[in-house]
């Protein structure tokens, strides 16, 4: 199982590359932002309570979070592997899906994560928020707190994967093809 974090700031690309390698290596593709805006197209409880925090550019409490990955994950027993897209976002995710996923004899090989300076970010998403219907992605506020969020909660995971010899940096500015090649050079290399 080739297990991934796909990892980096809101906006980086994560998603978009995302649909790239889950098809070039035959691997699931979790973004645990796109349940959640199913849920909340579907009107479900769980999307009426997501809603309230994303909305403000909040993270979804950890409990709520990682229950809901944990049942995305039992979907798909006979995958040959995932990439995780938007989680773990705090210390408490990344460590409750190591517990997960040892669990299962299929832990994490590789974090990789996607590096945009941030101002490029803010005009990237603004951008995306002409067409996504985000709530999230249409102010730039809401947008700052987001990253802020990152910095404050999210950001400390690289170092979390780093003690784990697990953390590999690509860089994310480019043309979609070229982020893509080098993303492939690190998948080769493990
Ligand atoms: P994304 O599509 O990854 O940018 O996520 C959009 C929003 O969904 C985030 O700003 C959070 O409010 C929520 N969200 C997605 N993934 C998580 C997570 N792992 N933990 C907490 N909140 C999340």
């Amino acid at each position: 199982m080739k297990n991934i974090v796909l990892f980096g700031p809101p906006g980086v690309g994560k998603g978009t590359q995302a649909a790239f390698l889950k098809d070039l290596y035959k691997l699931t593709h979790i973004s645990t932002g796109d349940v959640f805006r199913n849920n909340i197209k579907n009107n479900t409880p769980l999307g009426i309570l997501a809603k309230s925090y994303m909305d403000k550019g909040n993270l979804v409490p950890d409990e709520v979070t990682i229950n809901m990955l944990e049942e995305e994950v039992n979907k798909f027993p006979n995958t040959n592997g995932f990439i995780f897209d938007g989680f773990p976002r705090t210390t408490s995710q990344a460590k409750a899906l190591d517990l997960f996923l040892n669990a299962k004899n299929t832990p994490i090989k590789a974090m990789i994560a996607l590096d945009v300076p941030e101002d490029i970010l803010v005009k990237r998403i603004l951008n995306r928020g002409l067409t996504s219907n985000r709530p999230d992605d249409q102010d730039e506020s809401r947008i700052r707190h987001r990253f802020n969020e990152y910095q404050t909660k999210t950001a400390i995971l690289i170092d979390y994967y780093t003690a784990q010899n697990k953390f590999y940096s690509v860089n994310g500015v480019g043309s979609l093809e070229e982020i893509t090649k080098r993303l492939i050079k690190v998948f080769e290399a493990f």
